[in-house]
This record gives C-alpha cells, structure tokens and sequence, in this order.
C-alpha cells in the first residue's frame, strides 16, 4: 500500500492549570479548601509564646501564662514537640476532625474568614505558602495522588517526632521546644 504523504499533526494540548494557581485562597469552593490541607500535623502542636522577661512578673506567676490567640511585638513563637492527643501520630490525621473544635476549644480551624490569624501556622503550611504567594510544595500530596508518603518523607509533617499533652504535663512544655517545626522545602 502507498503511503500516504500526509503528516498528521499532533493537537496542541491545552495545559490546564490546577486550581490553586487559578483562584485566590478567597475563590476557592470548600471542597478545594480542604483539599488543599496536606494533613502534616504541624499546626496541632503546642506553641509557647515567648515574652520579654520581667523577673518580677515572672516571680510572681512562676511562668506559666493563659492560652492567647495574639502575638505582640517583639514576641516570639516557639514550637513545642508536644501535640494535641486527638492526633494520631502515625497517620498526622485528626482523629476527631468534625468535632474538633468542640472537644478542643484551642483548636484553630482554619477558614478564609479568619486568614489573618495565619501566622500561627508553620512556614510549611499550604495555606500560609499560598497565603504569601510561595506556591504549592513538591511534596503536597495533591501532587502525589493524595498521598502523604512524599511528605513524610520531606521530613515536613510531625510522623515520628511528637509525644501526646496528655502524657506531658502543662509546666514541661518548656523543655519540649524543638526547631523542627520551622523547616520549609519547596
Ligand atoms: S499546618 Fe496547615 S497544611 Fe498542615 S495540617 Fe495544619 S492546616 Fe493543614
Ligand atoms: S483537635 Fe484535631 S485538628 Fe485540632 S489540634 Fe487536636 S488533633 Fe489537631
């Protein structure tokens, strides 16, 4: 048979963007607001935060402060290796994740009403990288069919590295400061 002299030409492929790179934090359905937590566990840690030092003050209530939801100037947000016991700390999933935050009145739920509470977030956190334009991780696991093995791997969830509050007392959150949470890789 002759062949035919005719080339087809291969249909130029329309790259679809994903929808995060399409929407702002703010446009985005609640199923893609969800979607978008990878689930690392980070943000059920116990923070302290720490104050400038008045001995006196500190004489006086021997240290330890009230829960806050605000950082003040000149403060700084230390992470703790101590996490919420609803988590579990194989999987980084809240065990509890419809009632959480019934059960834990400090549990932070976060929304795209109250973004601007997002600094309490590690620098890893989706919503916060999204939130600061520095776009989604290599390792999120929308990227990997939803799971969260990449990530693990990344060393950027709390797998492996966490001792529950209900086995630490409220008094040794101090010698449970850890840097790990800090970390960040694209
Ligand atoms: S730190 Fe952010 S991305 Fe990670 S589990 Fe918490 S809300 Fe989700
Ligand atoms: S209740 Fe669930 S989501 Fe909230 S801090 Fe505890 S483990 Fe994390």
């Amino acid at each position: 048979m002759k062949k035919s002299s005719k080339k087809s030409k291969p249909l130029k492929s329309k790259t679809i963007e994903p929808f995060w790179e399409q929407k702002t934090l703010g446009e985005m359905t609640e199923q893609e607001w969800e979607s978008l937590c990878d689930g690392c566990g980070k943000c059920c840690l116990h923070k302290i935060i720490e104050e400038e030092h008045d001995e006196e003050a500190d004489l006086e209530d021997e240290g330890i402060q009230q829960p806050t939801d605000f950082i003040r100037e000149g403060e700084e947000m230390l992470y703790t290796n101590v996490v919420c016991y609803l988590l579990n700390d194989k999987t980084c999933n809240c065990t509890k994740y419809a009632e959480r935050t019934k059960l834990v009145p400090d549990c932070v739920k976060l929304t795209q009403q109250n973004l601007g509470d997002i600094f309490f977030m590690p620098d890893s956190c989706t919503y916060r990288r999204l939130h600061e334009g520095r776009g989604m991780p290599s390792w999120h696991p929308l990227l990997h069919k939803g799971k969260k093995a990449e990530m693990h791997k990344a060393g950027m969830s709390v797998r492996g590295k966490v001792i529950k509050d209900s086995e630490v007392d409220l008094y040794d959150y101090e010698d449970h400061i850890v840097t790990w949470p800090l970390a960040d890789l694209d």
